[in-house]
């Protein structure tokens, strides 16, 4: 299975990505984290890193190429994938593209979870509450929703032209959202491998 979640902070792309890479055996690949953990080392390029996630903004695209690109390959030879937070721009849902042709492979569902401004910003506000991330804090969460809608929101009609895109409600509990993911997957012909919907394109 092959699926990316795209959708603004505070959506729940993390936790429904965890749950979807349970339930079908393929890791999880959330962007956000491995570059959180580059940005670690101390070295000028990876604190450059930090920089812009500390302001909000997206790392620029041979970084998160160069990051992300090892890590695909090494899950694709293994079942596959739920991109997380990756690709966020046109140029990288480019590269993603022809990465999979090179493969051999092809995404079988984009998942868009949406959810309306001020629900995710308080939910990023109450994160931030229980010792949450250092960019959960206002102003930074009003510049990521603004990079969200302006750079990473023209994947929707992107995905939605391939034939690939599941929009799912996000302002929903975490469990119902889940079910509704099942039922856009299955919507796409896409079955379990226990034989259930929501899995593997028959
Ligand atoms: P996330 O954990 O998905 O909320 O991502 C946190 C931050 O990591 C973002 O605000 C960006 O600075 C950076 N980031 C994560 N994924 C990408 C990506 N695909 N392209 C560029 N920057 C990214």
């Amino acid at each position: 299975m092959r699926l990316l979640l795209l959708a603004p902070p505070g959506a729940g792309k993390g936790t429904q990505g965890e749950r979807l890479a349970t339930r079908y055996g393929v890791r999880h690949i959330a962007a956000g984290d491995l570059l959180r953990a580059e940005a670690q080392a101390d070295t000028p390029a990876d604190r450059q890193i930090a920089a812009y996630q500390a302001r909000g903004d997206l790392v620029p695209d041979q970084i998160v190429l160069d990051a992300l690109t090892p890590v695909v390959v090494a899950a694709a030879a293994h079942g596959g994938y739920i991109l997380d937070g990756f690709p966020r721009t046109l140029p990288q849902a480019e590269a993603a593209a022809e990465l999979a042709a090179r493969l051999g492979v092809t995404l079988d569902a984009a998942i868009y979870l949406y959810a309306p401004d001020e629900v995710l910003t308080r939910r990023l506000l109450d994160r931030a509450g229980q010792g949450g991330r250092a960019d959960d804090v206002a102003d930074v969460i009003q510049h990521r929703l603004q990079v969200f809608a302006e750079t990473t929101g023209p994947l929707v009609p992107y995905y939605t032209q391939r034939g690939i895109l599941v929009a799912v409600d996000a302002d929903q509990p975490p469990d119902s959202v889940t079910a509704d993911i099942q039922a856009g997957l299955s919507g796409l012909g896409l079955t379990c491998p226990d034989g259930h919907e929501g899995g593997t394109r028959a």
